[in-house]
């Protein structure tokens, strides 16, 4: 193993909810944690009142290339997502063209070595071009040198049964998942907002609850019927976690995650008509805010993962109605979750490792050891100041995309640095 990474002392983090301690980093490696002497030689990085936390992992991202390089690239989100304290992401298939094919998803893997910001895992289209028609070929995505072990048609739900059932026995032959973006289509019709007092007085398409949690619910109980593995992507309402938590209850491999977004707003920001707020899913109520932050605490949902989603000026900042989709979120996902979770007294840090590195590196199988802060594991981890507040300001990302809801907000916490495998990719809160 290269040595050029050098040999680093981190002086005084707080691993998780332990007291501070020294992290020295050798060879990419966590050498030891506790308090010995300096190694010689040795960058120190003063970390008192700092949290170290492992290498966040995202399992939902956006990297918009190949085809949609003005919104984002390979190079400029996974920027961003180091910027977030992510060391690893799973890059979503809705790219031009789709990432059905070996060739793209090892394009898209390629992309994220040559950029070395954080790891790159692509998810690879359930359906050829998304067409929610014939089934990609999903073995030879897994076999190629991306080795997908996560499938979306993200952006589209795969509402046909047939072919979903299809996909989950297909998966089972790797210990693949598949990732449904629950979405049933003809109940979402021309859909604009949450269906409900907002959408009514705003005079938007309602996007009933109902959309998403039928779609979840068959799609449990076609996971249990051919013993395959079932990822929800960005649950947002009360009912589906209810149903999940039904389907865990069984037994059931159905895991789900929750974005940064649908744990702090909700659909009454829509009232000013700014479609920086609009979504897919959309924002809901309090309620389901309140439903969703209960779920990520007790496990019901797994994780968190961002549903990054970066979109250029021309494409977000029009009427409503014809206004994209999305939200970026790589760059304030850990600190959202402090503001919704940890502040809130719901999740402690350990259990916002569990829920951002641990959990979706498992659900993603991420190659490799556990996520986890320990000795003789790669280095790769945050450290982060939960003491810090400010204003977000999303000029200063590093997104391509400017369409961040957090605008203006003051939220806690700031990433100070964040290490891949021992190198440093940020310091200082900025680009290493
Ligand atoms: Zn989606």
């Amino acid at each position: 193993m290269s040595t050029s990474q050098g040999v680093w002392l981190i002086r005084g983090a707080r691993p998780l909810d332990g007291g501070p301690a020294d992290i020295v980093i050798r060879d990419g490696l966590i050498d030891s944690i506790g308090d010995g002497p300096a190694p010689p030689g040795a960058q120190v990085l003063d970390a008192a009142g700092l949290i170290a936390l492992p290498g966040l992992v995202d399992l939902h991202t956006h990297l918009r290339e190949p085809g949609r390089e003005d919104a984002e690239t390979v190079a400029s989100g996974t920027q961003a997502a180091a910027l977030g304290g992510f060391t690893a992401v799973h890059a979503m298939a809705n790219t031009d063209p789709v990432a059905d094919t070996a060739g793209v998803v090892e394009q898209i893997w390629r992309l994220g070595r040559q950029a070395g910001h954080c790891d790159v895992h692509p998810v690879g289209a359930v359906t050829l071009g998304l067409g929610g028609t014939r089934l990609a070929e999903l073995g030879a995505m897994a076999e190629s040198a991306a080795r997908v072990r996560v499938f979306s048609d993200d952006g589209r739900c795969v509402s046909d049964a047939v072919l979903m059932r299809r996909a989950l026995e297909y998966v089972k032959a790797f210990d693949g998942v598949v990732a449904q973006h629950a979405q049933e289509p003809r109940l979402t019709d021309g859909a604009q907002l949450n269906e409900g007092e907002m959408s009514g007085r705003l005079g938007l398409t309602g996007w009933p609850a109902v959309a998403e949690e039928a779609v979840i619910a068959r799609d449990c109980l076609l996971t249990a019927h051919v013993g395959s593995a079932l990822h929800v992507c960005h649950v947002s309402t009360a009912g589906s976690v209810e149903i999940i938590r039904w389907a865990k209850s069984k037994g059931w491999r159905v895991s789900a995650e929750v974005t940064p977004h649908h744990l702090l707003l909700t659909d009454s920001l829509a009232a000013g008509y700014d479609p920086v707020y609009k979504v897919n899913p959309p924002l809901r109520t309090p309620a389901d805010v309140a439903a969703l932050r209960e779920g990520l605490a007790d496990g019901t949902i797994d994780c968190v993962a961002t549903d990054h989603a970066p979109h250029p000026v021309e494409d977000k900042e029009t009427e409503w109605d014809t206004a994209a989709f999305g939200m970026t979120g790589l760059e304030t996902a850990l600190r959202v979750v402090q503001e919704a979770m940890v502040d809130t007294g719901l999740l402690d840090w350990a259990g916002v490792a569990d829920r951002m590195a641990r959990r979706p590196a498992r659900i993603g199988r991420v190659p490799g050891p556990e996520r986890a802060l320990a000795t003789g594991l790669p280095a790769s981890l945050t450290l982060y100041d939960p003491s810090a507040r400010d204003t977000v300001d999303p000029r200063a990302h590093a997104s391509r995309s400017r369409n961040s809801p957090f605008r203006g907000m003051k939220l806690p916490g700031r990433v100070v640095a964040t290490f891949l495998r021992g190198t440093p990719t940020v310091l200082d809160g900025k680009l290493a």
